[in-house]
């Protein structure tokens, strides 16, 4: 089978600033990506680019191999979900407010079914579906952006810094939660993080993006074991958090 999600020589500029010059990325059914990358390496570009929030000035992105339309609920309608990045939840609405947002496109019937099938996944979210998002901690937050991206009822689900500003603890719960979603639900993810050890632990394949270019692809496993890619290029010291 054919790449899922594939990508080829994306440019994509802000008015003079050129944020992404030439990307390309695939990502194979049943696996998570990741593209790792410093601040302004352009990772969020191509999120926005594939989601249809960003237009590309040239390259080409299909799914499922047909060229993918620009527009966001066409894309959504696909089965592509970007979930929010960090914490931009929305923050008046109750957590059963937000994800029901989230299955915009999903008759009545299906959005409770997938509510349900949320809560079993985030039993936190069924204690709390009638706070207001807003008053949720961190990683609470974390867990609702994730599960309001899968109310859609994705075949890629795409995360966003997924462990911006949380404790390292709760870093590992949200990873764990990125797992189950490949594992248990057969769901494909791209994930760009900043925080590369961690993202690369748990995907299949990485990019490592810098000003804009890919700089290294391959499977995340020995980029990860690559001590001179991870110092050249995520600027780490190898240690677990
Ligand atoms: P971070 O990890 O800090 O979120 P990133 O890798 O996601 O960074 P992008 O947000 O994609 O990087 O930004 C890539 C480049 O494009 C940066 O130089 C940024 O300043 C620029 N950029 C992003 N959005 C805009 C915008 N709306 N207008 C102008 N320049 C932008």
């Amino acid at each position: 089978m054919g790449a899922l999600l594939s990508i080829k020589d994306l440019y994509v500029s802000y008015g003079n600033v050129k944020a992404l010059n030439g990307v390309s990325l695939e990502v194979q059914p049943g696996s998570i990506a990741c593209l790792v990358g410093a601040n302004g390496a352009g990772k969020s570009t191509l999120l926005d680019s594939i989601s249809g929030r960003v237009q590309a000035k040239a390259g080409e992105i299909t799914f499922e191999g047909k060229p993918l339309p620009r527009q966001v609920d066409k894309i959504v309608k696909l089965g592509i979900s970007q979930a929010p990045e960090g914490r931009k939840i929305f923050v008046e609405l109750t957590v059963r407010e937000n994800l029901i947002m989230g299955g915009f496109i999903l008759s009545k019937s299906q959005s409770s079914e997938m509510e349900e099938q949320m809560y079993e996944l985030f039993p936190l979210l069924k204690e709390r579906m009638n706070q207001q998002a807003g008053t949720l901690s961190g990683g609470e937050q974390q867990q609702l952006a994730i599960a309001r991206g899968l109310m859609s009822r994705p075949k890629l689900l795409m995360l966003d810094e997924p462990s911006l500003g949380l404790a390292p603890i709760i870093v590992n719960t949200v990873f764990n939660y990125i797992k189950k979603i490949k594992e248990d639900m057969g769901i494909s993810v791209l994930l760009v993080e900043q925080n590369a050890m961690k993202a690369l632990e748990v995907s299949d394949d990485a990019y490592v993006i810098e000003n804009g270019l890919i700089r290294m692809h391959g499977k995340a496993s020995e980029i990860r074991e690559n001590r001179e890619i991870v110092q050249a290029y995520l600027g780490e010291k190898k240690k677990e958090n």
